[in-house]
């Protein structure tokens, strides 16, 4: 990979030679893999702290990929995405998590991350609604997460969509709130019932006045326009009672819980249960 600086060649840094060598190995792998296999969910408790409840799981997608390992969501999502290879992936990991849903206790609901991609045509809508309404799983059960960044190409097209979704029970998260460039738009555009607060705001919480100001902020909104609000990555006490005083109820975080197998939900629940 050269970039040309005043006529002259030079290379591009070494560690962006090495990512796009990494991008190349990823999709290779990624086409080749099997992904009812290769591909599995973990799901990481969301918590009301007031009620001291679980409220529902977050599926996480991970992958045991034979050539390369262990590989992040971080590195195999984007890759997927632009190899157009998403869409199966999603279809594969909703069914997986539609099916883990089953063995948990009957109030706790699904949340479920979304590719833009996932929803950019009605065709493709189509086919995550069939995938629930095969399930026998009562969709209002299930919650859609969406990132704004990815929904920025066309609001029109991502506000029907979300509604056709919605039309069967789902209700919609906008995931990483307060990371985008538009979150205040996208509120107003899209049919968005619950707000989770990105965890960039809770790491910094310590010592930084302006994240709890901004959290605060992000609570009166939610507020007033009836949202649900999570707050994302809480790590450590000190930031849950702070997060708890100015009046956040939903908590996600490694403090509550990290993403396990479905097998482990049930011990989980009895441990929360007596406690
Ligand atoms: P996300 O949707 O924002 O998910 C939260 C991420 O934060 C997860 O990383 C989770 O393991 C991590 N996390 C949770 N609590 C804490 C905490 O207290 N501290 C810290 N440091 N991290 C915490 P993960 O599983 O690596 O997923 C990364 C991203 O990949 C997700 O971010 C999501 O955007 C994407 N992703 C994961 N699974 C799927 C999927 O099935 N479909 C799609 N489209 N995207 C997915
Ligand atoms: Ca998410
Ligand atoms: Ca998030
Ligand atoms: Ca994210």
């Amino acid at each position: 990979a050269k970039a040309f600086h005043r006529g002259k060649a030079v290379l591009f840094a070494p560690d962006h030679e090495a990512a796009l060598r990494r991008h190349a190995a990823v999709e290779q792998a990624l086409r080749r893999a099997d992904l009812a296999t290769e591909f599995h969910l973990l799901y990481q408790p969301i918590v009301d702290v007031a009620g001291g409840q679980v409220e529902a799981y977050e599926a996480l997608a991970r992958w045991n990929s034979p050539t390369l390992g262990a590989v992040s969501p971080a590195d195999f999502i984007p890759v997927a995405e632009r190899s157009g290879l998403i869409l199966d992936l999603t279809r594969v990991l909703l069914a997986k998590a539609l099916d883990a849903v089953r063995g948990w206790p009957a109030d706790r609901r699904l949340s479920f991350n979304l590719s833009a991609h996932d929803i950019a045509t009605p065709e493709s809508v189509e086919a995550l609604i069939a995938l629930v309404v095969a399930s026998g799983i009562d969709p209002s059960r299930i919650v859609f997460e969406v990132t704004e960044t990815g929904l920025m190409r066309d609001l029109g097209d991502a506000r029907r969509a979300l509604s056709a979704l919605k039309s069967l029970g789902p209700c919609i998260a906008l995931d990483d709130f307060g990371t985008g460039y538009s979150s205040l738009s996208y509120l107003k555009r899209l049919p968005v019932d619950r707000l989770k607060i990105d965890r960039s705001f809770v790491t910094q919480l310590d010592g930084d006045e302006t994240s709890l100001a901004i959290v605060r902020a992000i609570l009166d909104l939610c507020r007033h326009l009836s949202l649900d609000c999570i707050v994302e990555g809480v790590e450590t006490t000190e930031q849950m009672l702070l997060l708890r005083s100015v009046g956040c109820r939903s908590m996600q975080g490694y403090l509550f819980g990290k993403p396990m197998p479905s097998g482990e939900i049930a011990a989980f629940e009895a441990m929360v249960a007596g406690r």
